[in-house]
């Protein structure tokens, strides 16, 4: 079964080989979608048959967004501690563990459906590739849980136990991490494509350079592929781990020495930057200019949680890099799109060429440029010829 989806004003290929531009633009486009694949990319007048079609009427297309950063499954509520913190009261990140309080009180239908709702929250805003963490069970069973009711909605899970160090471990970081890197590892692996751990010295409830190095060994050694959430509060050791140790993804990276930001260039892990944690704990920005200017890979994502951030919208960080961060809007979209591709290491999505995934987002508007321009208005969805994966 073949679709042609016509009428396409601007597409957004971010292939080179079909398009002018940091994104691969071309003008008054088509594209066929066979078998969930691009078969076929050209002017609209080119166009081949196909069994359907599907007219788009001069909107633009672009590759669904590829949010590489998010933690979905969790139950309860904190936008009280949201309203305390903007009353003036610091971010650390220890409200974590309210959360965990609820997510282990939740039978496994609430937390699937809350999970169903967040993704269909995005899909309806243009994503179409998440990545979903862990992190709010840290226990063995709740953990295991958790990236089992994920791998029911993405095959981007990923094990975040060394999120923080739950309550009942209080003063046993060592303890905790041994159970980690044991047990928990155990249970989480196979739900799991992913480990994390939130490298933060700064925080009395994350984990150091040395705890993170631990658990990031323990996970590969179980098959997994590492990820880190680095520099979020400080300039600690979390990038430098990440580019050493050959991490997909070093996430957050807002407080970054220079010796970090050469690190992130030379190396093939790419820097996350999750602007709507900053928006949302009024912190300064990450500096996206100096990391592209300096030659690294940037992605885009939303850090969608209940604590320090939670918007499902990669339009809205799309607009925040480009108002905040010194993007201009091809970069935002490029780091929304292939950007999240390369930091889940996936060549099928985050591109238009043939033998993508047709995972395609339309916006109500002429232009990607939209996307910065109109900050707010619910421009992108994603096109029904793809799925969520
Ligand atoms: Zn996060």
């Amino acid at each position: 079964m073949s679709t042609l989806v016509t009428g396409i004003g601007e597409l957004v290929t971010n292939d080179l080989s079909l398009g002018s531009g940091l994104l691969g633009v071309r003008t008054d486009a088509a594209l066929v979608v066979d078998g969930g694949t691009v078969a076929w990319v050209g002017d609209g007048s080119d166009a081949p048959a196909a069994d359907d079609r599907v007219d788009v009427g001069g909107r633009a297309v672009l590759p669904g967004f590829v949010d590489s950063h998010s933690h979905l499954v969790f139950a309860g509520d904190r936008a009280a501690e949201f309203e305390a913190r903007m009353s003036g009261e610091p971010y650390d990140g220890g409200g974590i563990a309210s959360t965990v309080r609820a997510t282990r009180a939740a039978s496994d239908d609430e937390l699937r459906l809350r999970l169903a709702r967040l993704v269909a929250e995005l899909r309806a805003q243009g994503t179409t590739t998440v990545e979903v963490k862990s992190g709010y069970g840290l226990t063995v069973d709740d953990e295991a849980r958790a990236l089992r009711l994920a791998a029911e909605v993405t095959g981007e899970t990923t094990f975040l136990g060394a999120h923080v160090v739950p309550p009942e471990y209080a003063g046993r970081t060592d303890d905790y991490v041994a159970l980690v890197t044991g047990p928990m590892l155990a249970a989480a692996a196979p739900f799991a494509r992913w480990i994390d751990v939130f490298c933060e010295p700064a925080s009395p409830h994350a984990f150091d350079g040395a705890a993170a190095r631990t658990v990031l060994g323990a996970g590969r050694a179980a098959g997994l592929d590492l990820r880190v959430h680095a520099n979020q509060l400080s300039a600690g050791p979390g990038v430098r781990l990440a580019v050493e140790l050959g991490a997909a993804s070093a996430d957050h990276c807002t407080h970054l020495t220079d010796a970090d930001v050469d690190a992130l260039a030379s190396g093939s892990t790419v820097a996350t930057l999750l602007p709507g944690v900053e928006f949302s704990t009024r912190s300064p920005y990450p500096d996206a200019r100096r990391l592209l200017d300096a030659g690294a890979t940037v992605a885009l994502a939303t850090d969608c949680n209940p604590g320090s951030c939670f918007t499902s919208s990669m339009p809205f960080c799309i607009a925040l890099a480009v108002r905040e961060m010194g993007m201009t809007p091809a970069e935002a979209v490029a780091a929304a799109t292939a950007g999240g591709a390369a930091a889940l290491r996936r060549t099928d999505v985050g591109h238009l060429g043939v033998g993508a995934r047709a995972d395609l987002a339309v916006l109500d508007a002429p232009s990607y440029r939209h996307l910065a321009y109109r900050p707010g208005v619910p421009l992108a969805r994603a096109l029904d010829v793809g799925s969520l994966t």
